[in-house]
């Protein structure tokens, strides 16, 4: 008799990019497990702009919806110069998913908060 067991595996750092690896590993049938050094989320950096691509990641990962609860839109990228002359204006918001922006700390907490505990393992430096 051939017995299945869920392989786990290990990530090291629960930023951003660990935490959202975990959830997709979990949706994929793995069990994934985070450590992370800090033993709490602290301030980091401030708003980040996710584009559609991310937002499409997000989706996937089933957490877009609690993303748009605490995010703005972005409907457009404006540059100017010193002068405050327009420099170019690209419309982003005719994609099929919108593109955010949401402060770094808050998409963080959420993405930890979607890991249920024995996911991730705080205070781990590896
Ligand atoms: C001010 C600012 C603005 C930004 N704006 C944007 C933006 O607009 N759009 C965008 O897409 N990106 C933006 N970025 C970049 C984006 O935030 C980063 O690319 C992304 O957060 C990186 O995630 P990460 O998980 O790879 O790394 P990190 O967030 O650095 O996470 C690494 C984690 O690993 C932990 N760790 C490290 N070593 C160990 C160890 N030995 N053991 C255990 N844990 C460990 C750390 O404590 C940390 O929590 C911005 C970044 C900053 C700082």
């Amino acid at each position: 008799m051939k017995i299945l067991t869920t392989k786990k595996i290990i990530l090291v750092g629960g930023g951003i990019g660990g935490t959202a690896t975990a959830l997709a590993l979990y949706r994929a049938g793995f069990e994934p497990i985070v450590y992370e050094r800090t033993a709490t989320l602290r301030e980091v950096g401030a708003g980040v702009a996710l584009w559609a691509n991310a937002t499409h990641v997000l989706k996937e990962l089933g957490v877009l919806d609690d993303v748009l609860r605490e995010s703005d839109l972005i409907t457009n990228y404006q540059f100017f110069s010193q002068m405050g002359k327009e420099l170019m204006n690209l419309c982003i918001n005719h994609f099929e998913v919108p593109a955010v922006t949401i402060h770094r700390a808050d998409l963080q907490a959420l993405l930890w908060r979607k890991l249920s505990s024995e996911h991730l393992c705080f205070g781990s430096d590896v």
